[in-house]
């Protein structure tokens, strides 16, 4: 080149290749705030073990919150940003591992929740007729995994029904289990799951907790819920309001639980009317036992005290509680990814802002956010926050020269999946997808019912594909 020809615009800086694990709330949030800032040019690929995003929005928020599960509206004006490509269909640590996906990108972000149960640690838990509060979201969500036989076995004799745990899945379980067939005509829930709960002969559900309504962590909204069920009644001992002074502090320093006990003292004067069914909340009683041979029929309930730091104890004072069907809500934890590390107690990534650390040192490149990161706890917008932390430690980590945008093909990861075998259900696919659920809502009147089951969701995909060929 000549000393005076134009070497013409100078080339564009590379861009930042970050793989998001897990297209959940924290994985979209991610990719917002990775699309949103100026200092990097990015391309993102936001992955998903399911051929459809949106995480616990779709299969844990309860079908008949449709206000809230329509937060997904919201999420996808991340999905359709460009620079971002929504890689569904494909599980990291099967399909690829993290370090062939570590290679494949400048910087990986680890968003893949905490879908696994905590177990209450009693005997009988394992027997039929008890069931993790995961399992039967997940089967009533319309999730492809979830082992609708057992689920439904257990449901089809489930009268009385003991829920434990008192937050607000907890609350979820009980109010779908005690809603009319005509409550939840209207959701999303595959048709199998409203018939299922439609012939289920539910007449009592009691949920319990182990210390007092001052220590619940149910919001109120849900809590009030349960009152205006139409076909139920909610039932209080008023013995189990009666609080001690360190109970009475609590609530006072609380507008949470203030507002909490409020509406449990309305409740206490309720008594159970003929012909309706009931919902118990039952406060310092702890299950020590599932009774039962074969199956569920009881669990054995010992009384407890609270001390002042909120400890619940044992007094050795046992009843039993008839049960066909035990929902254990106890809480959620994070699952290993093979050649990722995890925290087995806290069942989280150990990590430093996001920093993902191994052996105690941040892992150049690796991040995790959301559920994964610090627990579950929290709403979604609680994931917005973390996100935005996350990206900021991995921008900082850039500008420090730590992670460099090596700026690949758009194309590596996906062909790199392509010749493992794997089959990437892309942004288009996903649409196909929805296309398919609101079509087949709409032959029940609905907005849309979930498409169940890997096929199903699958040949939408292919249908549509053939469709356009
Ligand atoms: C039953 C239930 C009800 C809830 N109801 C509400 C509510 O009403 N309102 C509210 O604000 N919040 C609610 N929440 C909380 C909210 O759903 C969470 O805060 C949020 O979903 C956590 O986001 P996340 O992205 O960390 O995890 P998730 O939403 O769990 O997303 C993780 C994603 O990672 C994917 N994944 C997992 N492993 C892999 C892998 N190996 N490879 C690729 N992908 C993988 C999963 O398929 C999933 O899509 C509820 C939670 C539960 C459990």
């Amino acid at each position: 080149m000549s000393a005076d020809e134009d070497p013409g615009p100078p080339p564009p800086p590379p861009r930042l290749r970050v793989a998001v694990v897990g297209a959940g709330p924290a994985g979209i949030y991610t990719a917002e705030a990775l699309t949103r800032q100026q200092e990097v040019p990015v391309a993102v690929d936001l992955i998903d073990r399911l051929p459809t995003p949106f995480g616990l929005v779709r299969h844990g928020i309860a079908p008949d919150h449709p206000k809230m599960r329509a937060i997904r509206d919201t999420l996808h004006r991340a999905l359709d940003h460009p620079a971002v490509r929504f890689v569904g269909n494909v599980e990291i640590g099967r399909d690829l591992s993290c370090p062939e996906l570590h290679a494949a990108v400048d910087a990986v972000v680890y968003t893949y929740g905490a879908a696994l149960d905590r177990q209450l640690g009693i005997p009988g838990e394992e027997l039929p007729g008890s069931l993790a509060a995961t399992a039967l979201v997940a089967w009533y969500t319309g999730h492809p995994d979830a082992d609708r036989a057992r689920v439904e076995a257990a449901l089809a004799r489930a009268r009385s029904v003991v829920v434990v745990g008192v937050g607000n899945v907890a609350l979820d379980v009980a109010r779908v289990l005690a809603r009319t067939p005509a409550e939840l005509e209207s959701t999303d829930m595959p048709q199998h799951v409203l018939d299922a709960l439609a012939a289920a002969p539910v007449e009592h559900v009691t949920v319990l907790g182990r210390r007092g309504p001052a220590q619940a962590t149910f919001t109120t909204q849900e809590l009030r819920e349960l009152g205006e069920l139409a076909e139920a009644d909610v039932l209080v001992d008023p013995a189990d309001l009666e609080l001690d002074a360190a109970a009475e502090e609590r609530v006072a320093a609380d507008r949470v639980v203030s507002r909490n006990l409020a509406v449990l003292r309305d409740w206490a004067a309720h008594t159970a009317q003929p012909g309706r069914a009931t919902v118990t909340l039952r406060f310092f009683a702890r299950p020590v036992r599932l009774l039962g041979e074969d199956r569920v029929t009881g669990v054995e309930v010992e009384r407890t005290v609270v001390d002042a730091d909120g400890r619940a104890s044992g007094t050795g004072e046992t009843t039993v509680l008839p049960a066909d069907l035990v929902v254990r809500s106890v809480g959620y934890r994070g699952g290993e990814l093979p050649e990722l590390p995890l925290d087995p107690r806290r069942g989280t990534v150990p990590n430093d802002l996001g920093r993902v650390l191994r052996g105690g040192a941040p892992s150049p490149g690796e991040y995790v956010a959301g559920w994964i990161k610090r627990g579950p706890t929290g709403v979604v917008g609680t994931n917005k926050h973390d996100a935005r932390e996350t990206v900021a430690t991995l921008l900082a980590d850039v500008a420090a020269g730590v992670v460099r945008p090596g700026g690949g093909e758009d194309d590596d990861l996906v062909a790199a999946l392509r010749a493992n075998g794997a089959d990437p259900v892309l942004l288009e696919d996903w649409r196909a997808i929805d296309a398919a659920e609101v079509a087949l809502g709409a032959t029940h009147g609905r907005a849309r019912t979930t498409l169940h089951e890997w096929e199903s969701l699958l040949a939408a995909v292919k249908e549509a594909a053939a469709r356009t060929r």
